[in-house]
């Protein structure tokens, strides 16, 4: 894992590197002091990762699966304010030591086209980054931003190519110009990839909703099986899916959920679903013969990707039962009696989702189930408060334990105290693995 780790930051390095590493290595246009050349590296190496970024989001599963989404999220996340700081700096400093190389005027109607490319290359990739990282400040709903992010990265890409073109300072020549062209292209190939071809694919397998459930905590119960193909031939218990419900997989309105069957009820799929937004809020509308698509499998979140454990420890809150949900219907279903303490915390008795059936999985798993209640009923004997150090260690076996891994899912602030108190008790950290609802 660590080796594929590596070898996927390292080709993203030659990636961002390349470009400008061949151009300098080329002809450097004579003439030009350091901080003109700096400038343009900054510039191309800015520009080189704004381009990685659309391939950091095109869920490409041999580079998303050593990472984990959530991960490669966070990553693209953090690059494009780098990015941006990059492309700042290649024109802050022409700015203030070139200033004539910017021309007579920032009006677009009277500066060369080329330069305006530029300038507006800059002002699309930091609205971009200023929408997603305030986006809730800016009051943006999830899709609309999604539509907007799409547009301000594509113009943003597109107008740093004709700047680059059109100023022609390292692509003169042949060699240079080939390579700027065929990095286009790849970008190109990628957009193309993501936003035609992966949805045209989900067009041709289609699913229709066969079961709609309403549940406690205003969870409700999807199930989808698939329309005249054989569905999806595996996922690992606890990894999740992008369902499109009812609008088509072009229209970019695709929501991640975990699914929470097991694989061996292949090939229907159920998810768990938690009203809360806009998409969600709606969920209870959807129909028994509704179409939905999906893309799936993706994420890490898996007993099967820890086959050294010993006994699994799942610390979950709310909605964040569905990946422990998918984990402990595989184990019931494989007769895997390996110890499972579940930490499952909730406001009240009645949020409780999928309580019935956790209780019925008892009878046929090695489960030891740890209510958490927040505001317990009366006469309440459990756990109450939320999950803590003393909470944990009055369950879990004494030292020496057997290798536990720890699966984490709910609310942060939960998942957060949760790790500290495992890394307390001497749980190394590699054993300790969180998922995250929230990717943006
Ligand atoms: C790996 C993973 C597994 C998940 N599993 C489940 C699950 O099993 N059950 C469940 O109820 N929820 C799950 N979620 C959370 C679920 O995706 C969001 O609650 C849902 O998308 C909210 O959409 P909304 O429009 O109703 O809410 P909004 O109020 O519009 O959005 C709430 C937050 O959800 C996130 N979100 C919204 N839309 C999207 C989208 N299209 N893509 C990515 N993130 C989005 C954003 O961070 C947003 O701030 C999971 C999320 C992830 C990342």
């Amino acid at each position: 894992m660590a080796f594929r780790q590596a070898a996927w930051i390292a080709l993203y390095l030659v990636l961002v590197l390349t470009p400008q590493a061949l151009l300098f290595l080329g002809e450097v246009p004579p003439g030009r002091d350091f901080w003109w050349n700096f400038s343009m590296a900054l510039g191309f190496a800015g520009m080189a990762m704004m381009g990685v970024q659309f391939a950091l989001t095109a869920r490409i599963r041999p580079m998303t699966s050593p990472f984990g989404v959530d991960i490669i999220y966070l990553f693209h996340r953090y690059l494009a304010w780098i990015a941006l700081a990059l492309v700042a700096a290649h024109f802050g400093i022409l700015w203030l030591w070139y200033e004539e190389s910017l021309g007579p005027t920032i009006n677009p109607f009277a500066a060369d086209w080329e330069l305006t490319a530029g300038r507006a290359a800059l002002l699309l990739f930091g609205l971009a980054v200023v929408t997603s990282e305030w986006r809730k400040l800016l009051r943006l709903e999830y899709g609309l931003w999604r539509y907007l992010h799409v547009v301000l990265a594509t113009l943003g890409f597109g107008a740093a190519v004709a700047h680059i073109i059109g100023i022609g300072y390292f692509t003169a020549s042949p060699m240079n110009r080939t390579l700027w062209l065929l990095a286009t292209l790849s970008w190109l190939v990628l957009l193309v990839w993501v936003r035609l071809v992966k949805p045209m694919r989900q067009t041709r397998e289609p699913w229709r909703v066969v079961e709609v459930r309403p549940g406690r905590n205003d969870v409700w119960t999807i199930a989808i099986e698939p329309d005249g193909h054989a569905g999806l031939r595996r996922f690992l218990p606890g990894q999740f899916a992008w369902l499109t419900l009812r609008n088509s997989p072009f229209g970019l309105r695709e929501h991640p959920f975990t699914i929470a069957s097991a694989p061996e009820s292949l090939p229907r799929l159920e998810f768990g679903i938690k009203e809360l937004g806009d998409f969600t809020s709606r969920i209870g509308e959807v129909r028994p013969g509704d179409p939905a698509w999906i893309d799936a499998p993706y994420g890490v979140f898996s007993i099967d990707r820890q086959k050294a454990a010993e006994g699994i420890v799942g610390i979950v809150g709310g909605v964040g039962i569905t990946p422990m949900l998918s984990m402990l219907r595989s184990l019931a279903a494989r007769g895997d009696r390996r110890p499972v303490w579940l930490f499952y915390g909730n406001k009240g008795w009645e949020d409780v989702a999928y309580r019935e059936e956790l209780e019925a999985l008892r009878a046929r798993l090695d489960l030891h189930l740890i209510h958490i209640l927040e505001d317990p009923p009366e006469g309440w004997k459990g756990e109450t408060g939320f999950v803590t150090r003393e909470v944990l260690e009055r369950h879990l076996p004494p030292e020496p334990r057997p290798h536990l891994h720890c699966f984490l899912c709910g609310p942060t602030p939960m998942t957060a105290a949760a790790e500290q108190a495992l890394l307390g008790m001497g749980i190394p950290a590699r054993q300790i693995q969180t998922e995250i609802f929230e990717l943006a």
